[in-house]
């Protein structure tokens, strides 16, 4: 009875009276009936398997070897890009692809690789794409190995809004991969009510940390406010030899 009393007395402690509190003197129990205050059994995360270099089991697969999941933004027909042996590649003048189905929240990873073929180009032209968060807020995809730009459109650049922390592109050729969590903005009607935020790891480097998205990614001006709801992920035809695998998603 003593032992109840003791810990009814303590449990009605402020936390800072707890933290003042003399632990070593309470019981086992006493401890334990302490520590379970502070325990919370519910909700119960549910369980995902996340094999070494496999996708999430709850991931959502965006390519396959039919592309059946993407479609023309020019044309909304059946997207033009080569598809083979579950690589994608951009088909230079088809125009920009993206996905069927739309999105708000997401975890996406995405594997890419910028084609040797541009050697004599620098800048912009050296194998250029772009991954764009429900089809406005561009993710840079360059071969930015050696390859010097405006900072603020090199590889995993928030376009022309956010530098990368650091330059991790791997050499030209090489496959890569952007991993993404992307929060987006929340609108009340046509007013921005919170910004959009993004992180980026590129190759497993942090490159965007929680990076406010301002609006639109623009090549000329400034970022536009646009409200929108759930919109496609778009992947960009610049003309380059840019190919893509292994492209999945989990829904935030
Ligand atoms: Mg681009």
């Amino acid at each position: 009875m003593m032992n109840y009393l003791l810990i009814g007395a303590a449990l009605s402690f402020t936390t800072a009276a707890i933290a003042a509190t003399d632990i070593s003197k309470l019981t086992e129990a006493e401890r334990h009936a302490l520590a379970a205050k502070t325990e919370v059994w519910a909700p119960v995360p549910p369980v995902v398997t996340a094999a070494e270099g496999q996708a999430p089991s709850d991931a959502i697969q965006l390519l396959d070897n039919t592309l059946s999941q993407w479609q023309s933004v020019n044309t909304g027909a059946k997207a033009q890009w080569t598809m083979a042996d579950g690589v994608l590649t951009v088909k230079p003048g088809t125009g920009d692809i993206r996905s069927k189905a739309s999105f708000c929240d997401v975890q996406l990873h995405l594997e890419w690789r910028a084609g040797n073929d541009r050697m004599d180009k620098e800048g912009q032209l050296r194998n250029n794409s772009g991954i764009f968060l429900q089809e406005m807020y561009e993710i840079q995809i360059l071969d930015s190995y050696q390859n010097k730009t405006y900072p603020n459109g090199q590889a995993a650049a928030v376009y022309k809004q956010s530098i990368p922390l650091v330059n991790a592109t791997r050499p030209t050729g090489e496959w890569q991969h952007y991993d993404i969590i992307y929060t987006a903005p929340r609108f009340d009607g046509e007013k921005r009510v919170s910004p959009g935020y993004v992180t980026v790891l590129h190759n497993g480097v942090l490159v965007q940390n929680h990076t406010e998205i301002s609006g639109t990614t623009e090549w000329i001006g400034q970022p536009q406010v646009k409200a929108h709801g759930c919109l496609p992920l778009k992947l960009q035809d610049h003309g380059d030899n840019v190919s893509f695998r292994n492209i999945w998603l989990r829904k935030l």
